[in-house]
């Protein structure tokens, strides 16, 4: 088998159990979100600010990925929440398996918002379907504009692309139009939030964005089931 081969026969499969961690997902009434972004541009932190604003309206629980250590999952524990730890080792994605297993090992009793924080990385974190509702991008005014240019796959997954550190861009001199353009040549602009975790700014709409995305799929389960 040539490597081509291989590689679309490890795609094919992780399709397949992707396929069935949707269907898992669905019947627990859980949103997942999969976060992807370069390291450091702010995915925990992120999560963290979101899982505050709609504390009140859904549970939540959340998949931490990276190549090695439990630093993130010891933040989420630490505010008491729901939280696996998967280590990659020389893997630099999640992949459907990895989620399958995680996953499971949650107990989902009302609506859920599972938020999977893929391995800071913006090449093959795209490749690999983990059963998600949404794909969010990440991206902060700190690592540049040029991302888009640079790693388009990764947005070409995104339903909805962040901007985080906003309160640094006049620093950093990040040129807001040149990275909405560059998103724009790989895909119709999906909803863009610009925030920052450090001073809030921009997080409740950004929030508010995504309640009405849950709302979406997850009351239309409800629906359901009520009517019949
Ligand atoms: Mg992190
Ligand atoms: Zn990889």
């Amino acid at each position: 088998m040539g490597r081509i081969e291989i590689r679309r026969n490890i795609l094919e499969a992780n399709e397949n159990l992707a396929r069935r961690n949707r269907d898992f997902f669905a019947s627990n009434d859980v949103l997942v979100v999969n976060v992807m972004a370069a390291p450091g541009a702010g995915k925990t932190s992120t999560i963290l600010k979101t899982i505050e604003s709609l504390a009140d309206q859904y549970a939540f629980a959340v998949i931490e990925g990276d190549m090695a250590s439990r630093i993130d999952a010891d933040v989420m524990a630490e505010r008491g929440i729901p939280v696996e730890q998967i280590n990659t080792g020389n893997m630099c994605h999640l992949d459907a398996n990895m989620i399958r297993e995680a996953a499971g090992k949650f107990t989902y009793d009302r609506p859920t918002i599972l938020f999977i924080e893929n391995v800071g990385n913006l090449v093959c974190p795209s490749e690999f379907s983990l059963g998600e509702d949404l794909n969010i991008v990440i991206a902060s005014t700190t690592e540049g504009h040029d991302k888009p240019y640079k790693y388009p796959s990764i947005y070409l997954r995104a339903d909805a692309v962040l901007i985080n550190k906003i309160d640094l861009l006049e620093a950093m001199e990040f040129d807001r139009k040149m990275f909405c353009d560059g998103v724009a040549a790989v895909k119709p602009m999906p909803p863009l939030f610009e925030i920052s975790c450090r001073n809030g700014s921009g997080l409740d709409d950004w929030a508010c964005w995504l309640a009405s995305e849950c709302e979406r799929k997850l009351g239309g389960t409800r629906g359901k089931l009520a009517e019949g």
